[in-house]
């Protein structure tokens, strides 16, 4: 059974209003609530719109694809916490996957994040911002990287003959992960960079975050959050 439901990547576009997440997950808890209880009273739970909704899943699953490598290997690259940060370890303590840690006094996001946008939701200080400039120029220069090109020479020097869809295949994986270590340790001088207040100032005022709304699911309270420490 096909359930959307309201999405929070607000790195990627401004959050919905907390009325307009509160109407469409009530929408789906009724729909939830009417297939659970058909297929546990008849075994079953049948709908035609199957047949609808099928062929647009299908149409965006390279958007969910992208969705996976590009969330959580590029954008949860690119959280920083501004200098208001509170040090209240919320966004630490509340992680479902335990990816953010404490380096250096300040809140650092590892490659374990899955831009989730919990933490990013509930900072109460607002304070956690996807860097858009240092997404965008990292992206930038690292994608600009002759990787290919180096291959090819390397290959030739060598003397090593590759047919083309193994030289296409190793290229592919070559240039991925040279993009992923070099991300990580432009996140890794990104992160050294923060701890001045001006250079933290401009990369949190050039991110859309700053700008953008946030909202928290609805039934969640932040100070149900803070509870749990
Ligand atoms: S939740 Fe926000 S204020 Fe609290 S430690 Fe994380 S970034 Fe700082
Ligand atoms: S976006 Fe989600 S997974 Fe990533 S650090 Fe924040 S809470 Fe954890």
């Amino acid at each position: 059974m096909p359930m959307d439901l309201p999405s929070n990547w607000i790195s990627i576009h401004p959050g919905l209003t907390q009325k307009a997440t509160e109407e469409i997950t009530l929408r789906r808890k009724i729909k939830f609530k009417k297939f659970s209880e058909n297929l546990l009273n008849k075994g079953k739970s049948y709908s035609y719109k199957v047949f609808l909704y099928l062929p647009v899943d299908l149409f965006v699953a390279p958007i969910s694809l992208m969705y996976l490598f590009v969330g959580r290997f590029i954008i949860a690259k690119s959280f920083m916490a501004a200098s208001d940060c509170g040090d209240c370890r919320l966004c630490i303590d509340n992680c479902p996957v335990g990816a953010v840690v404490m380096k250096d006094n300040r809140p650092y996001w590892s490659f374990k994040c899955e831009s989730c946008m919990r933490c990013i939701s509930t900072c109460p200080s607002k304070s956690i911002q996807t860097a858009h400039s240092f997404w965008i120029t990292a992206s930038y220069f690292i994608s600009a990287l002759p990787v290919s090109i180096w291959l090819a020479n390397f290959l030739s020097d060598n003397n090593i003959k590759l047919i083309p869809f193994f030289q296409n295949s190793l290229n592919r994986i070559i240039s991925a992960c040279a993009s992923l270590s070099l991300f990580y340790l432009a996140y890794w001088i990104f992160f050294l960079m923060i701890r001045y207040k001006y250079i933290n100032k401009f990369f949190e005022y050039t991110s859309l975050t700053r700008y953008w709304r946030r909202f928290i699911s609805p039934g969640i309270k932040l100070k149900d959050l803070m509870i749990k420490r």
